[in-house]
Order: C-alpha cells, then structure tokens, then sequence
C-alpha cells in the first residue's frame, strides 16, 4: 500500500510546491524547494517525484539531490513527516527505509488511460507546429501520414525531454533536436522512445526502453486474430497495416513477445547486405513467415518504398503477394539473395 500513502501525501504537501504540475499518475514536475531552482528563470522546473518500483522519490536536475519522498517531506514540513512516518508505520512499513520488500505485489487497478495531451517543456507535438517548421517539413519528406502527426514529437533536446520523461534516466544521451516517436503502454503511458535525428549525427537513431518489459511500437493497437507484421523501425510501421516495429531489438525477439494467428517478419530490402542475409536465413529456418521483396521493386527499406513513389495501397498489396514461409520462402529467397 506503500504507493497509495505516498500518492496521499504528495498531494497533502503539494500546497507547499508552487506550480506543481502533474504529468501522469506517478510522475510530478515541481519548482526545487531545495536548490530554489532559478532565481533568474521563475518557469523553471527541474524538481521531479517519481515512481520507482512501490515507492516515490524525488530528485532535481539542477542541484542533483536525491531523496526518498520521506526525507523530501522532511525538508518542507516536519509536521506533515510525522504523521507520513507514523502512517508507515502503522502499515507495518518503516518510515526511513523505502526499501522493504513488499510481501506481495500490489497493483492498483486503473480503469483511465493517461492523457495523450500533457504538455512538455522540451517536446511539442507535430500538429502544433506551423507547416514550415522543419521537423514537420522532415515528417512531410518521409511521407509520414498526417493523422499520426499528433502523436509525434519534436524536440530541440532530446536529453531535457528524455529527463522529463524518466527524471530517473542515467544513460548517456546527446542534447540534440530530434523527431521522437513515443512508445506508449496499453495505459497510453510513453514506455519508451524512438528518436531520429534532425541534424547531421553519427546516431541517426536512438532507441530507449523507460520499462522493465520488452516493448515494441505499435501505431494503433494491432489485430492478433489475423496476420501482424513486424518491422524494424517505428517510421516504417507507419505504412503497414497491422505492424508492429521493433525498434532495435530484432525482429525474430519482438515477434516472441506476441501471440498472433501469424507473425510475418517484413526486413529491408538489400540483398548484398550480409547482416540482413543471415538474419532472413534464421528466420526462414526457425518457420516464420517472412517477406522476400519482388526484383521490381524500388527502395532499400519500407519507407524509401513510399518516398519513390510506391502507393500505401500498392505496398500492403506486395507485402501480401511475397509472404512466404517453409520451402518456398527458402526458393524465394535463394533467388532473391542473387539480385
Ligand atoms: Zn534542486
């Protein structure tokens, strides 16, 4: 019940944080009481609480403090820190020690979805931005659908957003201005991200899980009583009905993290590419349903496909035509790896 008390006692002491703003069940963003946070700059926020496991913590992205919600209670109200630690207490926890293993999982049960509209300060949504800005000018170069513009992101640092994201984040990740697709859970809670850069960087993508679990990207949820697609990146997702990209990971490993009637595992186009060889070779062997791309076609991956030309239509029409598995995909495939 840890989580509950502490959510209780957030919202007691948030009298006390000017400006508190709440951005999901779990996650608050505050002026820090501690640091002060910018004397010059009164917007700034770098304070975070946050959910790790069955406890709230807080930690600040200026000062670099961090602490248990107990102690960060502590500092503005000792009063209010008697009762939290009383109330722990009585619930049979210690007040100090945020780390007593609970004796069973608890999980609350959510019947609402997050809100898909929180605002970030270092993100903003495709379809806020005018027509001429050049993410969206980027988004509209990669043909990238316009009803999917609201639940993409521009940022002009991705570390500030990653942070406002997952204050907790540790990993080293460039400040740059990039195009981030968000992974959401089933709660619509953005589990991880898929982040394309805008300016010339050696990382032209970088994939970050917030989760404990595999996750994947879906762009809508899919229909696994018929044929799911899996594909690498969340851009090429956008083309392909019923798909599932995978973002980093592999295809073969996403495709275990669902049951579906059939798992067809779509990789790019390129023959002479020896990694991508191999792969297609394991999959055929292990019995997946895989895509062996016709000669005729023009385009080295999904969404260069559809940026030379190749209709939405057109392209679901292909996929389906050159779906193969067993002994005609290892034909096809032969035939296709001497392209
Ligand atoms: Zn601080």
């Amino acid at each position: 019940m840890a989580l509950f008390l502490d959510v209780k006692y957030v919202n007691l002491v948030s009298s006390q944080l000017p400006k508190i703003t709440k951005k999901n069940d779990y996650l608050w963003n505050v002026r820090c009481p501690i640091c002060g946070d910018s004397k010059k700059n009164l917007n700034k926020m770098r304070g975070y609480i946050f959910r790790k496991t069955n406890d709230l913590f807080y930690q600040c992205h200026n000062c670099g403090i961090g602490l248990s919600l107990g102690n960060f209670i502590k500092t503005l109200d000792e009063g209010l820190y008697k009762r939290y630690v009383l109330e722990r207490y009585s619930q049979g926890e210690g007040g100090k020690s945020n780390f007593k293993a609970p004796t069973f999982e608890f999980k609350p049960v959510r019947f609402d979805k997050v809100s898909k509209n929180i605002e970030y300060e270092n993100a903003q949504k495709l379809s806020e931005l005018p027509s001429d800005h050049y993410c969206v000018k980027y988004a509209k170069s990669r043909k990238i659908p316009k009803e999917f513009y609201s639940d993409l992101f521009f940022t002009p640092k991705l570390k500030s957003f990653v942070l406002e994201l997952e204050p907790n984040n540790q990993k080293e990740i460039v400040d740059d201005d990039r195009l981030v697709i968000p992974i959401r859970d089933a709660y619509d809670q953005i589990v991880g991200i898929s982040a394309r850069a805008l300016s010339s960087n050696k990382l032209r993508y970088i994939a970050l899980n917030f989760s404990e679990n595999k996750i994947y990207f879906a762009k809508n949820k899919i229909n696994t009583s018929t044929s799911v697609k899996i594909v690498e990146g969340a851009i090429d997702s956008f083309f392909v009905n019923n798909c599932i990209a995978c973002g980093g990971s592999g295809l073969m490993a996403t495709a275990e993290l669902i049951e579906a009637k059939e798992k067809v595992l779509i990789f790019d186009n390129e023959p002479r590419n020896k990694q991508i060889v191999d792969l297609i070779q394991k999959a055929i062997d292990k019995n997946y349903s895989v895509v062996i791309w016709p000669i005729e076609i023009n385009g080295k991956d999904i969404n260069e496909m559809i940026v030379k030309g190749l209709s939405i239509d057109s392209l679901n029409d292909s996929i389906e035509r050159n779906t193969f598995f067993g002994l005609e995909a290892k034909l096809k495939f032969a035939s296709w790896r001497k392209c």
